[in-house]
């Protein structure tokens, strides 16, 4: 699965935070998750506290915001936000919008407890 490996990284991360800050444990992680990204939030949900098992992250929470895409028509210049995979243009019909944000998964916040 791939949010499996997603989950993996973000516990990483999160750990290796937590250690270079002189934590000890990871009590919670807050992440910012493109919707064009291609990660499903309830599956990352789910992995979390799997991977987390066994890790300075255990029994951490992850607060998970959605990022909803922006985009420019790279024919009538119109800014959309969109909403799901639909590329094409609300206003001119343009075909496919040009995606600038919304295609990433970020760490935005870490909470630890020494
Ligand atoms: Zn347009």
């Amino acid at each position: 699965m791939h949010e499996l490996s997603i989950a993996q990284s973000l516990v990483e991360i999160a750990c290796d935070q937590a250690e270079q800050a002189g934590a000890k444990r990871v009590t919670r992680v807050s992440v910012l998750v493109g919707l064009l990204s291609g990660v499903v939030p309830d599956s990352l949900s789910f992995c979390f506290p799997i991977v987390c098992q066994g890790t300075a992250a255990e029994g951490a929470e992850l607060a998970i915001q959605v990022d909803p895409a922006k985009g420019t028509c790279p024919k009538c210049g119109v800014s959309v936000e969109l909403n799901d995979f639909v590329l094409i243009c609300p206003s001119c019909g343009a075909f496919p919008i040009e995606v600038r944000s919304g295609r990433d998964l970020k760490v935005t916040a870490l909470e630890v407890e020494e």
